[in-house]
């Protein structure tokens, strides 16, 4: 097996043109012979627990759905005003690490779902690579023959042995675990050198951020023939609200490299608080990883409310999916179930603890001993946390219907503080934020609950003018899909990494941080 990809390898390194080292020479030869049929780009993302590999060819297309050549505006599509990016998705899959053993992400465990996973994966992507490129060839031969009104005898026969050329690695060089990031990185490296094509080491959470470009990119794919193709949405500025396993951020996304961290946790990330509260709330065969989406589904899940105290009765596989990406009025009236939820018209409203028929109340994070809270542009759940799993280890035993109320209010608070912070910002007379888009990204932006009260809490304070924008879920949580866009962003900016580069446990994506942020750190090689 090994020696056969070997040979792989080799043959490929001969069939594809000879490539230069140099940043700028690898550009014009993008450039030149990829204009038209694009290029084609591996990701790999092995960050935390998930093993995702995806390929993907991004191509220039012109505002008006005109093909383009590069060439001709010797300017990368993502810059222009005229042009935009489609991206057609060859192949993305992911593994989980299995850490149901664990109350979080086990780190030798992770490291070992990497191992264990990668190599098969990117073998799979290979060979899906190239029977879909054996397929392309064989159509395009076919087309040109029928152009040319050849006997289909004559058709030239795909040659079995062609193989096709991957032309960018883009690879999660941070912020993560640094030793399950070696596992994703060294492996690209590995790649890129034996190929000799370049290397992007990806900003992880830049790439959450990017995420709503790159479904822009993906249905100009598949707006390809009709007239609808659009240029990258957002453009920048915009605020990004990134919420995951491990992070807490509101982010002014001011350009590609350029993002201002405007609040961020002092204690716990949301993720990892949700995922605890689930545990102290949650019925023990209810609590299916991941724990916030199972909070989410047993919190919302109207069969509680019919339900005596018969858990088994209860199947979370039940919990409506398949809401993609809404806007406005348009998301609240499509929410199922409908959430009995009013957002505070004013911020005295939102730091009132709201009483429940049983007699707690939740109190919102950072509020001060003289009844007022905090305006400083921090997150905070620990504190929260702390308030659920206290009222939990009451004597008193609780009911479903109690518990649910309990996964509710929890939700609640901690999400009507991810949007206080939201709300400061945009309504602060020193801001000048000029964006009108509001994305959402991060394992926890999957929460419906959380689409709502955000979209609620907007038009209730006066912007409904302002728009949200929630990655579809499945682009959510980590993957590699995202890692092969921020690198086609990168490296469209000109920006490719030296095969020197190593792991980054804790990057900053603010230029203004110590370390730099994303252009900060050594290893870029940059050809403007
Ligand atoms: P990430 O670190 O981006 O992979 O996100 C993982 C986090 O997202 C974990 O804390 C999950 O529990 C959380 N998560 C996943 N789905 C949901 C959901 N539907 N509601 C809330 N949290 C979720
Ligand atoms: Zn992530």
């Amino acid at each position: 097996m090994f020696r056969s990809s070997l040979r792989e390898l080799r043959s490929a390194h001969r069939w594809t043109p000879t490539r230069q080292r140099h940043p700028r020479a690898l550009d014009k030869k993008l450039t030149r012979s990829f204009g038209k049929r694009g290029y084609t780009v591996i990701a790999i993302e092995t960050s935390c627990d998930d093993t995702s590999v995806a390929v993907v060819k991004a191509r220039h297309v012109h505002l008006r759905n005109l093909p383009s050549d590069v060439e001709s505006s010797g300017n990368g599509g993502a810059r222009s005003q005229q042009k935009s990016l489609a991206l057609d998705v060859i192949f993305h899959e992911k593994v989980t690490a299995n850490n149901d053993a664990y109350t979080g992400i086990h780190p030798l465990v992770a490291l070992e779902s990497h191992r264990a996973n990668l190599a098969p994966l990117i073998r799979k992507a290979w060979r899906v690579f190239r029977q879909h490129d054996r397929e392309r060839h064989t159509s395009d031969q076919q087309r040109h023959a029928e152009g040319n009104h050849s006997h289909p005898n004559k058709l030239e026969r795909t040659p079995a042995d062609r193989v096709p050329a991957l032309d960018l690695i883009a690879v999660t060089r941070g912020p993560g675990m640094r030793s399950n990031l070696s596992v994703g990185l060294d492996t690209a490296k590995g790649l890129a050198a034996v190929w000799d094509i370049p290397l992007v080491g990806v900003h992880h959470m830049q790439a959450h951020a990017l995420t709503p470009r790159l479904m822009t990119a993906i249905s100009n794919h598949e707006a390809e023939g009709r007239d609808n193709v659009r240029e990258l949405k957002p453009a920048f500025p915009f605020l990004s609200v990134l919420v995951s396993g491990g992070h807490t951020m509101l982010i002014d996304s001011a350009g590609l490299t350029e993002h201002t961290i405007l609040a961020e946790t002092q204690d716990i990330a949301i993720g990892d608080f949700l995922d605890k509260a689930a545990r102290a709330i949650l019925p023990p065969a209810l609590l299916n990883p991941p724990y916030g989406r199972a909070l989410e589904r047993f919190a919302f899940h109207s069969k509680v409310r019919d339900t005596e105290d018969k858990t088994e009765s209860l199947d979370a596989s039940e919990a409506v999916e398949g809401h993609r990406h809404f806007e406005g009025a348009e998301y609240i009236q499509s929410c199922i179930p409908k959430y009995e939820y009013t957002a505070p018209v004013r911020r005295q409203d939102e730091l009132e603890r709201r009483s429940t028929e049983w007699g707690w109340a939740l109190a919102p994070p950072l509020m001060e001993r003289k009844g007022g809270e905090s305006k400083r542009m921090v997150y905070s759940f620990a504190g929260l946390l702390t308030s659920v799993e206290r009222l939990m280890k009451r004597d008193e035993p609780f009911s479903l219907r109690e518990r649910q109320d309990v996964a509710r209010d929890a939700q609640r608070v901690a999400f009507q503080h991810l949007a206080s912070r939201v709300l400061l910002h945009i309504s602060s007379p020193d801001t000048e934020w000029k964006g009108d888009t509001i994305v959402v990204s991060g394992g926890v932006a999957s929460n419906r609950f959380l689409r709502h009260l955000l979209r609620s809490t907007l038009d209730a304070r006066g912007f409904s003018h302002i728009k949200v924008s929630f990655p579809p879920i499945e682009l959510c949580t980590d993957n590699a899909l995202m890692i092969a866009w921020a690198g086609i962003e990168m490296y469209e900016a000109r920006y490719s990494s030296g095969l020197d580069i190593g792991p980054i446990r804790k990057w900053s994506m603010d230029p203004k941080a110590s370390d730099g942020g994303i252009l900060g750190v050594g290893g870029w090689n940059n050809d403007k």
